[in-house]
């Protein structure tokens, strides 16, 4: 009887296949482009209507102006079963300038094979099927033993902190699936911090100093902030090679721990002696390490690189660590996270992803980042699953294949049927 009721509900994906790719066009028409950001009140608006269609109460807040965070939550029949969180970003990669594409970006098209429009990969289509595997199963009048909340946050293209303020404000669950891209495997991934390395020398000497301060007989003692960067720099390349030496992790390309001198800003005139170098780096680590250890050992290994110079020792540099946004502080940390396969969760999605797919799920760790380490962070056990390519995420002419989208839909369809079933 229960099989029956499922394989009826998975042949409904099927036959009302328009009205969810409606869905995915919707979502696509708002331009939540990010940067700029500070542009996705109207997609919030209509992700909380179409959450009261399905009887989830509703939690809203400003993360900043323009920019809400939504949180639905359908309470079980028993507060003690288990709870779910299903998270995703709203907002999507920036167009551009210069960048042609085939098809307005906004308008979602959608030919035989594949669904092209900003945010198909990363991520609307796949808020898309979870928020459509909601509907059916509400319309259906299956509702969940354990309390099941949709997070739908913005602001995680440019590392800002949505689903942390979730977690923040206390919504905790026994397992978090977040649908953004993972090309329907199950994944973990790395962590990443970015900091600002700063040098400064608190005097500014005119340009024609410079033959006494790096000369025999000069006299002076002083130094360019730039010049001085450089040893730093040298520091982090061999920190960086030492790091692809000795560490490693399961599902990692060996080295996977960079570290990208990604931005330099320093001096401030060609008459002057550079007074202040800093540099924004990119920082990978694995999941088995905490962000404030990573960060201890580049500030110890570069203070002995600084020990090791006559100017630096007494000018050493200073850090600025992550951030709460890369647009608005100039800084982020997405947090690791490890998948835990003998988590019950995790195998009815395991179990529910074979059956549509044919093929036992992937288990792999992502090459980029994810809100899921804010949830992991958190203490809940969290799992990276959603359609779509990182080639595509971010691309000109974004696409993602139909086939795909479908099973991810239906899959989404029978994890939730079996786990709203489970009692305590
Ligand atoms: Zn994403």
């Amino acid at each position: 009887m229960k099989e029956m009721e499922l394989t009826s509900l998975l042949a409904e994906v099927e036959s009302r296949e328009e009205e969810l790719l409606d869905l995915v066009k919707d979502l696509v028409s708002f331009p939540t482009t990010s940067p700029p950001a500070r542009n996705a009140k109207e997609a919030q608006d209509y992700v909380t209507n179409y959450l009261h269609q399905l009887e989830f109460e509703i939690d809203r807040w400003n993360l900043y102006d323009n920019d809400p965070i939504v949180v639905g939550k359908k309470r079980g029949a028993d507060p003690s079963s288990k709870r779910l969180i299903i998270n995703g970003h709203l907002d999507v990669a920036a167009i551009e300038e210069g960048q042609v594409w085939k098809f307005d970006p906004f308008t979602c098209v959608v030919t035989d094979e594949r669904l092209y429009g900003r945010g198909v990969a990363d991520m609307k289509a796949g808020m898309a099927g979870a928020l459509f595997a909601l509907r059916l199963l509400h319309e259906h009048g299956i509702e969940p033993e354990g309390d099941v909340m949709i997070q739908s946050v913005v602001g995680e293209e440019v590392g800002e902190a949505g689903t942390k303020s979730c977690c923040d404000k206390g919504y905790d669950a026994d397992l978090a699936i977040v649908v953004d891209t993972s090309n329907c495997e199950i994944q973990g991934q790395g962590g990443v911090i970015t900091g600002w390395i700063t040098v400064e020398s608190p005097t500014t000497f005119h340009d024609a100093t410079r033959r006494s301060m790096i000369h025999a007989g000069g006299g002076l003692y002083g130094a360019s902030a730039i010049e001085k960067m450089m040893l730093l720099l040298q520091g982090l390349q061999s920190l960086e090679r030492h790091w692809g030496v000795t560490k490693q992790s399961d599902g990692f390309p060996p080295g996977s721990t960079t570290i990208n001198p990604a931005v330099i800003r320093g001096g401030q005139h060609a008459a002057f002696i550079a007074d202040r170098c800093e540099l924004w780096i990119t920082v990978h680590y694995y999941p088995e390490e905490h962000y404030e250890d990573v960060v201890k050992e580049i500030e110890e290994h570069l203070h002995h690189v600084a020990m090791a110079d006559p100017w630096l020792q007494n000018h050493p540099p200073t850090f600025t660590w992550g951030g709460t946004s890369m647009i608005e502080d100039e800084g982020e940390i997405f947090p690791s996270f490890s998948i835990d396969q003998d988590h019950y969760g995790v195998q009815l999605l395991a179990q529910a992803h074979e059956q549509m797919f044919q093929e036992p799920v992937n288990y792999s760790m992502s090459p980029t980042v994810t809100d899921g380490g804010w949830l992991a962070e958190a203490g809940i056990p969290t799992v990276l699953y959603g359609p779509g390519t990182l080639e595509q995420a971010h691309a000109v002419n974004e696409s993602l294949d139909r086939d795909q989208f479908l099973k991810f839909t239906k899959t989404m369809v029978s994890f939730l049927y079996k786990w709203y079933q489970q009692k305590n």
